[in-house]
């Protein structure tokens, strides 16, 4: 069984969307375990405070050294060998690859952060690996948490019907999908091409083939001369 840990100021928040559809048929189904530990039960003082001043000043509050390690160490006996994950802006974007081999191993310890982010220090001293989900700010790392193990769940075995839907999906070739159609054959004048109804495999497969390369091309030259073992320009 895949076990998601998540730390969280909000644990109310989970499992939240991962209860619904393909990932909460599957955790009905036992497939996966999703636990959210609340942070602030690993605090000491009174006001149970997982915060606290940047040191140097500025604004914002930082999350405690010392309140989340205590919390990660209760979540991860030793010998845990789950991945412990931070998220934050500036790890390293999360890939489909990653998730694969996230979805491969045997869960995901997952941080979600809060305010200005957390102290160095228990990112060092637990040796936190950084994930960012996209260059934008979100105000906590519970959304991208949900994207993370979303992610994850989905290829976990049994959960996907067909096997094969994965293989052709976006970034597994290092491309982008092809697009997509169903009924009706014409939809406000925009009929579904012409290939994809000739029961011809061959053709569909080519047509498809093409259309992802064009996309990609398109929308990602960074995916595109990666495919191409081409090196980009630094921005
Ligand atoms: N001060 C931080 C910075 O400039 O990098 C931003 C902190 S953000 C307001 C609060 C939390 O949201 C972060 O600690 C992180 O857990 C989460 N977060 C925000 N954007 C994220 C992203 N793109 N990927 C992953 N987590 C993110």
């Amino acid at each position: 069984m895949w076990r998601a840990s998540i730390l969280t100021l909000f644990p109310e928040l989970f499992p939240g969307p991962l209860a619904a559809s393909l990932a909460g048929r599957a955790l009905a189904a036992g497939i996966w375990t999703c636990e959210a530990i609340d942070i602030r039960a690993s605090a000491t003082d009174r006001h149970r405070s997982a915060d606290d001043t940047p040191a140097g000043g500025g604004p914002g509050m930082v999350m405690r050294a010392d309140v989340l390690a205590r919390a990660i160490d209760a979540a991860t006996p030793a010998g845990d060998p789950r991945a412990r994950i931070l998220l934050t802006p500036r790890g390293r974007p999360l890939t489909q690859a990653r998730v694969r081999a996230l979805a491969e191993s045997t869960g995901v310890l997952v941080v979600c952060g809060r305010f200005e982010g957390v102290d160095e220090r228990v990112i060092e001293a637990r040796a936190l690996e950084e994930v960012s989900i996209g260059d934008y700010v979100l105000s906590g790392g519970e959304v991208a948490a949900y994207a993370l193990i979303d992610a994850c769940v989905r290829l976990l075995p049994g959960v996907m019907g067909k096997e094969a839907s994965q293989a052709e999906e976006s970034f597994e070739a290092g491309l982008l999908e092809y697009p997509q159609y169903t009924r009706p054959q014409v939809f406000e004048g925009r009929a579904i091409p012409e290939v994809l109804i000739s029961g011809d495999h061959k053709r569909v497969e080519a047509w498809r083939r093409a259309e992802a390369e064009r996309i990609t091309r398109e929308r990602r030259p960074d995916l595109w001369a990666r495919r191409k073992g081409q090196t980009t320009e630094r921005e």
